[in-house]
């Protein structure tokens, strides 16, 4: 079966053509700028075909014609004809506690999806254009939805309300959601298979730090707990978000600088993070390159990072009264392992031993601890769109 998965934002629409026999992507790339000149990067077998070609893509109709013009192309196309596409796997950021897993695409849900809209008012109104516009131009194909947010929907109520009155939670459903869930999944099931644990039977803790990150504990293959929250702003220090912070902070700037609560949010959104403690950018080889040149906010920067992240693991270990096993996953989590060995170096009362060459080793499935070490430690490079299309086969299939 061929799955097209599609992960759309308010501008840009990233694609992923799937064969899922071989698990292997056949054709992926992105449309970015769409409504402005619109840029089209289309890649076959990782090498570009197509450059940030300028294309008149006035809308997300429009590019999801102009990508399927690149699936068919007769030069370099990697299918003969539409008809090939079995299905299409749709990102979608915010199911709230309406999607638990991930659906079918019909009116219905495509209705559920848009009453989520209030919880993620940048995302999910971007994830409904580019369903719309596949179902426009693929009016015949089978669509699934697979949400950010539905393999943390398996959280205890403990875990995921709020120290703030009930009827915050009654009238508009503030809560914990989480998000990265697809990824936290994809994730934990690989961790299991490659520390030889039962996932029926595990208690597993995934890191997923990218410019994005979340740490979640997953206890016997759910979700029990996890560091974002009603919004992906809370939890670990990331590239550009505070992460975690005092609420009154944001009443303090508002009054010492008279800024609006919009524009306090701005500041812990884009300018916070990595990049606002430090002073350089969000990009962790950055913040690298800071310490080497001994510049003192980015090494105040990477060790709050660092000491963030243990402590959601040390959390997370109190939340499933242990653990057999941790990931590191995504571009930092893979890429960085001044972090793997830093987290790790927390960790030792728990019984984990990193072992130092391997820790050296980036972006490759390997395990990071000793042989010896009681807590498993591994890098499990993550794969969404991959992940999408499991899902999605599995419904459509
Ligand atoms: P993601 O959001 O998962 O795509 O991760 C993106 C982040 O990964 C970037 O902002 C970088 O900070 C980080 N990253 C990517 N490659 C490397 C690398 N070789 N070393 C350290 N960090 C990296």
């Amino acid at each position: 079966m061929k799955v097209l998965v599609i992960n759309c934002g308010s501008s840009s629409l990233k694609y992923q053509l799937i064969d899922s026999e071989t698990e292997q992507p056949m054709a992926s790339g992105l449309c970015e700028r769409i409504g402005i000149d619109g840029q089209l990067t289309h890649k076959v077998n990782g090498k570009k075909l197509k450059d940030e070609e300028k294309n008149a893509m006035p809308n997300h109709e429009v590019a999801v014609q102009l990508v399927l013009n690149e699936l068919v192309n007769e030069e370099y196309g990697v299918i003969k004809d539409l008809s090939e596409i079995n299905a299409v796997g749709h990102r979608v950021v915010h199911g709230g506690e309406k999607f638990a897993s991930s659906v079918i695409i019909n009116d219905e849900v495509i209705a559920a999806i848009a009453e989520c809209n209030d919880l993620a008012p940048l995302h999910n109104p971007a994830n409904l254009i580019g369903i719309e516009a596949c179902k426009k131009v693929l009016p015949n194909v089978p669509m699934v939805a697979v949400f950010d947010t539905a393999f943390h929907q398996t959280m205890p109520e403990k875990a995921y309300m709020y120290g703030i009155p009930h009827k915050y939670y009654e009238d508009y459903k503030i809560r914990r959601y989480g998000f990265h869930g697809t990824s936290h999944s994809f994730v934990s099931k690989r961790l299991a298979e490659l520390a030889g644990l039962d996932i029926n039977n595990s208690k597993i803790i995934v890191c997923h730090i990218g410019n994005g990150g979340s740490v979640t504990a997953v206890l016997n293959g759910e979700s029990v707990d996890t560091s974002m929250g009603l919004t992906p702003l809370e939890g670990i220090i990331m590239g550009t978000r505070s992460g975690s912070i005092d609420p009154a902070i944001i009443e303090f700037i508002a009054h010492k600088e008279n800024k609006s609560i919009d524009e306090i949010m701005t500041i812990l959104n884009k300018k916070s993070g990595l990049e606002g403690m430090s002073g350089l950018t969000s990009d962790f080889r950055d913040i690298r390159k800071g310490v080497a040149d001994g510049n003192p906010l980015a090494k105040a920067a990477m060790e709050a990072y660092i000491y963030n992240i243990a402590k959601y693991v040390g959390a997370y270990t109190v939340a499933m009264n242990g653990v057999d096993a941790i990931a590191f996953t995504a571009g930092i989590g893979e890429n960085a392992p001044e972090v793997r060995k830093g987290v790790m170096a927390h960790l030792g009362f728990l019984g984990v031993k990193a072992d130092e060459e391997a820790c050296k080793i980036t972006a490759e499935e390997i395990m990071v601890s000793t042989k010896d070490s009681k807590v498993k430690v591994f890098i499990v490079p993550t794969n969404e769109e991959l992940a999408i299309a499991r899902e999605t086969k599995a419904l459509v299939g």
